[in-house]
């Protein structure tokens, strides 16, 4: 049974109706024990829990500092291309948008790889919006050796793949992917998706079913917080989550949790998630599940970022350009959405060793991984 046909079986007015109804004891009960169990995630997740938000940031610390340390991970994610065959009334890329849309040449790509290993990352997300024809599987197979040449560790953020196709780009050295089901309400979803292949709720949330099959080291997971109850979407990821580790336990796991940010011919968020709510999202997930990795983009103030290290979050980007060729050619104005930590990567680590959390640059070495 696929995590779509679990997904089926749940009854969403049900799960609200739980949510909305838990008491402090459950939430008390939860805080002393948490990890893996679904219930306890529904109790950390509820407004009941809001007032022991404080004692979940303490708890949720000390399980950070045991599984991680000190260590925060450094990537950038590096647009391949604005090219995209799908409406989605959150993003700037959608087709129907006006804008100037280009796609990284070889030549192109090797000037923005070189200024961002110039700053030191060795972890590079790719991405792209969803275009076949120009940007498929034979460009992401042409364009990942090129990669996989500087950088350790290399993930990915495209449009969803088959299973062979993830095959081929594991073959080539891809370590991870980024697959977001942005809501788990089919409604939202089809409200929110009015054009393309991305309307496909089922393929998307069977995607990462795929990706697991393949062999792939890392599976990220999301939602984009503000489409739908925050608290609903986040308590359905979880189910997500654990039914993939359940069937496919050889995978690691990443969570990011991005709120709506203004882009071009974007909406305004239909639930508005406060910092306060999204301190309680990543402590509930951490209490959740200790070794889960947490990312954090610079969608999120400088401010508030620094703030949330020792929490749970254990990757994050900085100095970031959500534009194809924006590292070499900056402000052309062919964003995806607006940032809102606009420091440079020297700063940000600054701050970040100020706090008393180390960068790393470099985790991974899928020849040492192999050996075994
Ligand atoms: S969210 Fe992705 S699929 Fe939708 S318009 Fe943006 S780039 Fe395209």
């Amino acid at each position: 049974m696929s995590f779509y046909d679990e997904l089926k079986l749940l009854s969403r007015e049900q799960l609200k109706l739980a949510l909305y109804s838990i008491g402090p004891a459950e939430v008390e009960r939860a805080l002393v024990n948490s990890e893996g169990d679904l219930s306890s995630l529904m109790a950390l997740l509820s407004p009941a829990a809001e007032p022991y938000i404080e004692e979940m940031a303490i708890r949720a610390a000390e399980i950070t500092r045991q599984r991680f340390g000190t260590n925060i991970g450094m990537y950038l994610p590096l647009y391949l291309s604005n090219l995209c065959a799908n409406d989605c009334d959150y993003c700037g890329f959608s087709m129907s948008n006006k804008l100037k849309r280009k796609f990284l040449t070889a030549d192109e790509l090797q000037q923005e790889m070189n200024i961002i290993k110039g700053q030191g990352f060795d972890s590079i997300l790719l991405v792209s919006g969803e275009h076949e024809s120009k940007v498929g599987i034979d460009y992401f197979c042409s364009m990942l050796p090129l990669v996989k040449k500087q950088f350790s560790y290399v993930a990915m953020e495209v449009q969803p793949l088959e299973e062979d196709e993830y095959r081929r780009l594991v073959n080539l050295g891809l370590d991870a992917v980024m697959l977001y089901q942005e809501t788990y309400n089919p409604t939202t979803y089809q409200k929110h998706h009015t054009w393309g292949k991305k309307q496909d709720y089922r393929y998307r949330v069977e995607s990462p079913e795929r990706i697991a099959r393949s062999g792939v080291d890392k599976i990220g997971l999301g939602v984009l917080l503000g489409l739908d109850d925050w608290r609903l979407d986040a308590l359905l990821l979880g189910h997500h989550l654990s039914y993939l580790e359940r069937h496919y336990w050889r995978c690691r796991y990443s969570l990011s949790l991005p709120r709506l940010r203004p882009c071009t011919g974007g909406i305004s968020p239909q639930t508005v998630l406060t910092d306060k709510g999204l301190v309680q999202l990543i402590c509930a997930f951490r209490l959740f599940n200790q070794q889960l990795e947490i990312s954090l983009s610079t969608r999120e103030s400088a401010s508030f970022r620094d703030n949330l290290y020792g929490l749970g979050v254990t990757h994050i980007s900085a100095g970031s350009s959500t534009e194809p060729g924006g590292y070499s050619n900056p402000k052309s104005q062919l964003d995806q959405f607006e940032i809102n930590d606009d420091r440079s990567s020297a700063e940000t680590v600054n701050a970040m060793l100020a706090k008393g959390f180390t960068p790393v640059w470099k985790d991974w070495q899928s020849e040492w991984v192999n050996l075994a």
